[in-house]
């Protein structure tokens, strides 16, 4: 076998993993194809040289992928397919790491929970041999083929170590056992409750094949113990050939009652004598790909347990495990498939799920403390000059945003970069508190950048920015300069030259900031708005154009603390989360398809009252073409039959940018009545003068979303209307929208959504930017938090975890945190 150079990662593995998370996210990310596709023409050339004897399969890769950005959804699943389908037959147990044998750290640092050993109950014929690795491919288990290999790979199990990790979507308790002769007492007393499970254990007494009188065959069989019969039936005929009358048997299922017959109904079975894998115990319940049973799999994970369990080693240290609370690596393993009692099994899946955050909070904690050991720029505030401009406004800081704006000018005096989040509700006022910043950084003769995602969203913050800084005496007030796709050649040269001379205090503009010729005399602070479109390479970008200049983040999309500790982990947060005084609140309502009719009248009514109305298409079918059509028709629908007296514009994720900021800069100048739109397009622009929005669809949205779109009205002094319409009759969606009618604080929408739905739907799959959690779920705050203390406990102590107990620790951080996988995920 051939043993590839230490520092070479597996990239058989590797790229095994890359197409896995491709595939679970469903290929339709086109900059994530794009991703796969730089990540490729990348490491082959590497790999090549690393794994000479891979150079069939690399060519073969290298064929497959190399239209893959273009390729359709259906053929990029093809191409995943078929590569997973290489990589698994090609893939040679690699080895990253000379196989020591584990020292004995199987001590669980759990103050409760101490597991049975189950490894000295196995029969003794198991026993690993000598080169197998938790990176073996799964057919080095015994009994495991090309074709089980290939039913495995469908759930991306891949390697031993993928087996392991395999996780149950959810379990059966089949522990008690009960004799046969008092099940029925027991149905009788349980079912109120419920469905009742059970196991029994007896001898086989009948078996044949039957079939019921509409044609339909199954198997009856009945077992017996000392205490009576019970009947059986199976529906897969299948089950007849692996069973014989006379066969001790445990059986584990629901019973039910079949034409008054108590009987169980396909139940799991086992020999007796045989391992106990799904009867009497918990019994894990997997996902589950074509023809491979939940037998096989139990049979499969409990074989790699008893064959691979004794090579897992514990990236956790000892102490950070007490200190926590926490299962042992490998009693948790066991127990997330096998556990002994519920508690058990949550213990492990809380082990499984720290472990998870930990690499994650590791990565980012440790981004954050490289970035703050770099020398910054110190901006104390002038006492006398903030005073100055707070006095010029017209209204009172409110108490979080005074509260915010002081945190931000602590960090802003400190001679180390600032790299910190501001979030806060629409309207919430984030601006002029960016706005008190930018003066104090630019009093101290440094320049201010200010990013946005879209020359509308420029345009108008240069206006606020500038009647912000209005009624400031002419020695203070900043000059401001906007700069977007359509500035003129002349007013690019004359932003140049009045950028490097210094004359230009405060650049506002879209990403035509980060092109090359935007140089700053001095950069002191970059203000980025709406975060979530620019990625961190952005950031990044408009970074080096100062030394170390500091970095506010605005972001309207209110964030639960904890979503915010992984999405933004390596920022600092601060949150205003008050409105002005004064704000009116936007009326909502829920309604159904039958009432849509009412709703246009509604809309027509605000409209002739002279103002203006969104209405938003949900995101209805899988491909953005598909929905872009569908609203097209309704937009001509809409303005044919509905609305043909009043002026309509469309808005979809198909249009090039400069037509989208036709559109909407058409709206906001009132030249359009009504901007109908697909949810695709954020809408972030002001226009006072909308009152009223319509939601189509509203179930298919979050929370978070709902609210940002309310958010788009009620900007004026007039009464504005929020319509949500749904014919769901799901009480899920009407209580979550229901929420939304009662509550207009973002934050706790927030929290309610985050709840109810799930962070990979509360933001949104396109823009989530999630990494991939297997056993955490990002409700489980505690656990987070957990994560996070031991990262930066970790990291006080190693900050480059280079000591010896943090070595796997560290591997496993940059796995998670490698360029090729964090670009694509
Ligand atoms: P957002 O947080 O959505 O960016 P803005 O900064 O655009 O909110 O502020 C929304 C509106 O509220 C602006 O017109 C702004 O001038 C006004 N505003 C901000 N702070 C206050 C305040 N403390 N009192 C009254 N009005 C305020
Ligand atoms: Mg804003």
């Amino acid at each position: 076998m051939m043993r590839e150079s230490n520092l070479q990662p597996d990239m058989a593995t590797l790229l095994q993993r890359v197409l896995s998370l491709e595939q679970r996210k469903g290929y339709r990310d086109t900059a994530v194809a794009g991703g796969i596709q730089r990540f490729l023409d990348q490491q082959t050339p590497i790999w090549r040289k690393h794994a000479p004897h891979h150079h069939v399969l690399i060519d073969e890769i290298c064929r497959l992928f190399a239209r893959y950005q273009q390729a359709s959804v259906t053929e990029r699943k093809q191409i995943v397919e078929q590569a997973l389908t290489l990589l698994t037959h090609a893939a040679t147990p690699t080895h990253t790491q000379a196989v020591s044998p584990a020292p004995d750290n199987h001590v669980t640092g759990h103050p409760v929970l101490r597991t049975r050993h189950h490894h000295s109950a196995r029969p003794q014929s198991i026993r690993p041999p000598s080169d197998l690795t938790l990176d073996s491919p799964v057919t080095a288990l015994a009994g495991v083929g090309r074709q089980r290999a290939h039913q495995l790979a469908g759930l991306g199990v891949h390697t031993i170590g993928d087996l392991l990790y395999l996780a149950p979507r959810r379990y059966e308790d089949y522990r008690t056992i009960q004799p046969i002769g008092k099940l029925a007492r027991l149905f009788a007393a349980q079912r109120t409750d419920g469905e009742v499970r059970c196991t029994v254990i007896g001898t086989l007494t009948t078996l044949e094949q039957r079939e019921s009188q509409s044609g339909v065959r199954y198997v009856y069989a009945e077992i017996t113990d000392q205490t009576g019969t019970m009947p059986i039936i199976w529906f897969n005929p299948y089950v007849a050939r692996q069973l014989q009358v006379g066969m001790e048997v445990a059986i584990s299922g629901k019973l039910e009652l079949q034409r008054a017959m108590l009987c169980f109904r396909n139940p799991e079975w086992e020999r007796a004598d045989e391992a106990s894998v799904q009867t009497g115990r918990i019994v894990p319940v997997y996902p589950l790909t074509r023809n491979l049973s939940q037998k096989q799999l139990r049979q499969l994970t409990r074989l790699a347990l008893d064959v691979a369990l004794p090579l897992v080693e514990d990236p956790v240290p000892p102490a950070i495990l007490e200190a926590h609370a926490l299962l042992s690596l490998r009693d948790a393993l066991e127990q997330i498939h096998y556990p002994d009692t519920p508690e058990h099994c949550e213990a492990a899946r809380r082990r499984l799920a720290f472990d998870e955050f930990l690499v994650l909070q590791l990565g980012l904690v440790r981004r954050k403390a490289e970035w703050q050991a770099q020398p910054g720029q110190a901006f104390p505030t002038p006492p006398d000059i903030l005073e100055t401009f707070l006095t010029s406004l017209p209204f009172q800081l409110t108490a979080a945003q005074r509260r915010a704006l002081d945190e931000i000018l602590a960090d802003m005096a400190q001679p180390r970069p600032m790299s910190r989040l501001l979030q806060g509700d629409v309207g919430s006022g984030k601006t002029v508190v960016a706005a008190a910043a930018a003066l104090i950084a630019i009093t101290a003769g440094a320049q201010v950048a200010v990013l946005a995602p879209t020359e509308v969203l420029a345009e108008q913050h240069a206006r606020s920015f500038t009647r912000l800084y209005e009624r400031l005496p002419d020695e203070l007030r900043p000059n401001v300069a906007l700069l977007t796709g359509s500035t003129s050649e002349r007013g690019r040269r004359a932003i140049e030259a009045g950028l490097l001379d210094g004359s230009i205090n405060l650049l506002i503009g879209t990403h035509a900031l980060l092109e090359d010729w935007v140089q700053f005399q001095r950069l002191g602070l970059a203000v980025i708005d709406e975060q979530h479109r620019f990625g961190v390479l952005q950031r990044a970008t408009l970074r080096a154009k100062g030394i170390n200049p500091d970095v506010l983040v605005m972001t309207a999309t209110p964030i639960p603390r904890s979503l915010a500790l992984v999405l933004h982990g390596d920022l600092d947060v601060s949150i205003i989360d008050e409105l002005p005084p004064g704000r009116q609140v936007v009326q909502t309502y829920l309604l159904t398809g039958k009432q849509r009719e009412r709703a246009y009248a509604f809309i027509r009514k605000q409209i002739e009252a002279g103002h203006q109305a969104f209405i938003i298409y949900p995101l209805v079918e899988e491909s953005e073409a598909i929905d872009a059509k569908a609203a097209t028709v309704e937009f001509e629908r809409l303005q044919e039959v509905v609305f043909p007296d009043f002026r309509l514009g469309l808005l979809h994720g198909r249009m090039r940018p400069a037509e989208k900021e036709a559109v909407m800069t058409a709206f906001r100048d009132h030249e359009l009545d009504i901007l109908v739109s697909t949810a695709v397009v954020e809408v972030g622009i002001d226009v006072p003068n909308a009152t009223v929005i319509l939601i189509e669809g509203a179930d298919r949205f979050g929370l978070a979303q709902l609210h940002q779109f309310r958010g788009r009205v009620g900007r004026g002094a007039a009464q504005s209307y929020c319509l949500l319409i749904s014919d769901s009759e799901s009480d899920e969606s009407r209580q979550r929208l229901q929420a939304l009618v009662k509550t207009h604080d973002g934050f706790r929408l927030a929290e309610i959504d985050l709840q109810m739905r799930g962070p990979g739907e509360f933001l949104g799959t396109r823009q989530s930017g999630l990494p991939d959690l297997r056993f955490a779920s990002l409700a489980d705050v505690p656990t987070l938090q957990h994560a996070r203390r031991a990262a930066e406990a970790i990291l006080r102590r190693d900050p480059t975890l280079s000591r010896p107990e943090h070595r796997l620790l560290r591997q496993r951080m940059e796995q998670f945190w490698q360029p090729g996988v964090g670009d694509v995920s």
